[in-house]
């Protein structure tokens, strides 16, 4: 569902990603580990389009991103066609980015009532059964800073659910969460997983990984290293990079 065909991003000389390839398909739960700097935000934000690519293509659902093929040429689209496709794919980042102003309700019904302008009532009643569906249906009239960070991550995957995406992107949606909140949202992930959502999860967890994932990357310096079922690459990797990390982590 979600391709990656030999892509590329350079900040100035830097390359970011190296020529990376990477097929999800549907259902799949894709695990990207690897250390700081090795490129893990960056293929999210590219097939997000929050960066544009320098060299390859990414599709999404069928549909190639950011470019229209015209011919032999590539022209690239619109922000309104962007924005369009950037729908398919709900993104949830290490910060909740919640908006702090709004009540939680409010957070999640935001999105499909100004950019999807669907009716209020459905929306409403859609965001109550994902509230329920996170654990969190009590906390509706609350404001972001009334809960703690496990249950403010659990309403930004309420929020990008409520989009109704074809993909969930997770960017170490734990990694600043006190210890003892990690486990409910990660709970809230592994549902998800089981209810059949495709998804690209970035994170350090590696038993989570190990459980939940279809299949793990492990990247390093813009490149894929390794790449396999989660018993192979977390439990026998073959490359002595893959070790290293995984022996640095655990
Ligand atoms: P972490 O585990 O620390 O989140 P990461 O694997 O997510 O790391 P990226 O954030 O994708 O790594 O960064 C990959 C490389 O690209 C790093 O060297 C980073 O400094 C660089 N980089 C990322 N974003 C930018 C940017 N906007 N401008 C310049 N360089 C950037
Ligand atoms: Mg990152």
């Amino acid at each position: 569902i979600v391709v990656a065909a030999s892509v590329t991003k350079q900040f100035g000389p830097l390359k970011a990603l190296n020529k990376v390839s990477l097929s999800v398909l549907p259902g799949a739960v894709q695990c990207i580990i690897g250390p700081s700097g090795s490129g893990k935000s960056t293929l999210l934000r590219c097939i997000n389009q929050l960066e544009k690519i320098d060299a390859g293509a990414i599709t999404v659902a069928g549909e190639l991103i950011g470019y229209r093929r015209v011919g032999n040429e590539l022209h690239e689209l619109s922000d309104t066609e962007i924005a369009r496709q950037r729908l398919k794919t709900g993104m949830v980042f290490q910060r909740f980015n919640l908006f702090n102003h709004m009540t939680v309700l409010q957070n999640i019904i935001e999105g499909p009532l100004t950019v999807l302008k669907r009716p209020r009532r459905e929306i409403v009643a859609e965001a109550m059964a994902l509230l329920d569906r996170v654990g969190l249906a009590e906390k509706r009239d609350s404001y972001p800073i009334e809960l703690s960070g496990g249950q403010q991550q659990r309403i930004a995957i309420a929020r990008a659910l409520a989009m109704k995406p074809q993909v969930m992107l997770f960017d170490e949606p734990t990694s600043a969460l006190d210890p003892e909140l990690v486990g409910e949202v990660l709970n809230v992930m592994r549902d998800l997983a089981a209810s059949g959502m495709t998804m690209i999860v970035v994170t350090h967890e590696l038993g989570f990984a190990r459980e939940v994932a279809s299949d793990v990357v492990f990247m390093d310096k813009g490149e894929i290293v390794e790449q396999g079922p989660p018993q192979q690459v977390l439990v026998a990797p073959s490359q002595a990079r893959t070790r290293d990390f995984i022996a640095a982590v655990l």
